[in-house]
């Protein structure tokens, strides 16, 4: 669920680089520390938040302690939209706020734009300002809550998981979630398989179906082949189950509609199958 930003729980928090370390060829994990992230909310699963990645300094305007998601935002638009940082949006990944710490994982981009680059770049007591949901904010605003977060089973027995190296933390995240037993399918896309170490520790039993990217090739054609072969083998089990299945896949804006279309056409109710574009297959101007 999605607040409005009116009413996000979300806190612009400060951060310091502990380390940023290559834990693969495509990943870059960065430790991050500071007071501010023993407000973060820690859930797991596909936790998104927004990183605000800085060109040179941050401008005083965004410096202020813990502001929220509509201020911020408000400062934000106001600045010179060359000098101002670049947003983009990340998956919380494992965080242990009672030690203010959070890792996150940036998966770096043949061409790298502005959060690939700066991660690249990134080095110990570098600062980095997120916007991310403040736990007290959260519970305030009820128990029902979860900002930012997609993953809804409900009541799914069987469910599927598919994406490519952005959606990796994501997965990880959900995966961690779910009993060891749990009958979750797993496709993926890579065009490294040193990259599946994100997934892997969190697997289970479960065998995923790796679809390999031409080095290079941004693309996310592979996942769609793999999507329709499990839509082929599963899809009409999995329809005949209705709440009892739940779909989760992020990949490339563009083929988002053509995984949701494979699964509807298979019989799979469109709010039992969670598609979402995660990153865009041209260049950005912000
Ligand atoms: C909710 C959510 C959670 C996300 N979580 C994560 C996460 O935890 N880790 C993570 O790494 N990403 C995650 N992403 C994806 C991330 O936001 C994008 O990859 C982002 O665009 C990268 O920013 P950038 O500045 O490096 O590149 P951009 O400026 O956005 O793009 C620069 C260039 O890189 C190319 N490019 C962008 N993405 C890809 C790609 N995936 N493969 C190949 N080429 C690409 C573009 O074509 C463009 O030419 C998430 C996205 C969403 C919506």
């Amino acid at each position: 669920m999605t607040l409005p930003q009116d009413r996000s729980p979300n806190l612009l928090l400060g951060a310091t680089v502990r380390s940023a370390e290559r834990v693969t060829p495509g990943f870059v994990r960065l430790a991050l520390h500071g007071a501010d992230l023993e407000r973060l909310v820690d859930r797991g699963l596909d936790q998104r938040m927004k990183l605000l990645v800085p060109r040179g300094a941050y401008p005083a305007e965004l410096l202020e302690p813990l502001l929220p998601e509509r201020e911020w935002r408000r400062r934000w638009r106001a600045l010179d939209p060359a000098a101002r940082p670049a947003l983009r949006s990340y998956t919380v990944g494992e965080a242990r706020p009672a030690l203010g710490e959070l890792d996150v994982d940036v998966f770096v981009h043949a061409e790298p734009g502005p959060a690939s680059a700066w991660a690249l770049a990134a080095r110990p007591g570098h600062p980095l300002l997120l916007s991310a949901p403040d736990a007290g904010l959260e519970r305030a605003a009820g128990d029902r809550v979860a900002h930012g977060v997609q993953w809804h089973p409900g009541a799914a027995e069987r469910m599927l998981l598919a994406g490519d190296e952005t959606a990796f933390p994501a997965i990880a995240g959900i995966l961690r979630t779910l009993p060891s037993e749990a009958a979750v399918e797993v496709v993926l896309q890579v065009a490294d398989r040193a990259d599946l170490a994100l997934v892997e520790p969190f697997l289970g039993g479960a065998v995923p179906d790796v679809r390999m990217r031409e080095p290079g090739t941004p693309g996310g054609l592979p996942l769609l082949d793999g999507v329709a072969a499990w839509a082929d083998a599963h899809g009409a089990a999995a329809a005949a189950l209705g709440d009892r299945f739940f779909a989760w896949s992020a990949t490339e804006t563009a083929r988002v509609a053509r995984i949701r279309s494979l699964l509807t056409a298979a019989g799979i109710r469109s709010d039992r199958a969670h598609a979402q574009g995660y990153w865009n297959d041209r260049p950005r101007s912000d």
